[in-house]
């Protein structure tokens, strides 16, 4: 019988949670070229955080990949919020969504040996709080939607 949590959802491989304490120690943000995609709520929120318009943040922060719009990056991969000098992320209390639910997206969490790897990149995994399954599942939720909104299916 499958078991089930208290929500009556099925309980995942990690139904008894996963634990993960941020290092700050930068990985996610630097090196390896990706792409943290923004939607038009993000990009306001970014902009209202660095006291500039939205057209100003556009051009200064912003690059078009398709018909999306994404976080521009350094020559050398890293997040243009992304300071080495020692401060980390300078949009911390608005960065994205992607950001925010990281390291618990879907495909990350899908077996073990996904979160191994996970793991294995990012000091922060198997260590610090344990977050419940529930909680992870809502992250989730809320990166879909994000992405909904940043023009991503
Ligand atoms: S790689 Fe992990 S520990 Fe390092 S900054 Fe990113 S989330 Fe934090
Ligand atoms: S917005 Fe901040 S948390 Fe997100 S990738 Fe850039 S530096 Fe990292």
């Amino acid at each position: 019988m499958t078991e089930r949590l208290e929500s009556g959802a099925p309980k995942a491989w990690y139904g008894a949670g996963l634990r993960f304490g941020c290092t700050s120690c930068g990985a996610c943000c630097t090196g390896d070229p990706g792409a943290v995609w923004v939607s038009a709520l993000e990009i306001a929120r970014l902009a209202d955080h660095l006291g500039m318009s939205l057209g100003e943040t556009d051009r200064r922060y912003l690059r078009l990949r398709g018909i999306r719009k994404a976080l521009h990056e350094r020559f050398n991969g890293d997040c243009i919020f992304y300071d080495r000098e020692g401060g980390g992320c300078r949009v911390y209390s608005a960065r994205p969504v992607q950001c925010r639910t990281w390291p618990f997206w879907e495909p990350l969490v899908e077996t073990r040996r996904a979160w191994q790897a996970v793991c294995e990149a990012c000091p922060g995994c198997g260590q610090g709080e344990l977050v419940s399954q529930e909680i992870i599942v809502r992250r989730q939720a809320l990166l879909a939607k994000a992405r909904e909104g940043a023009g991503q299916e």
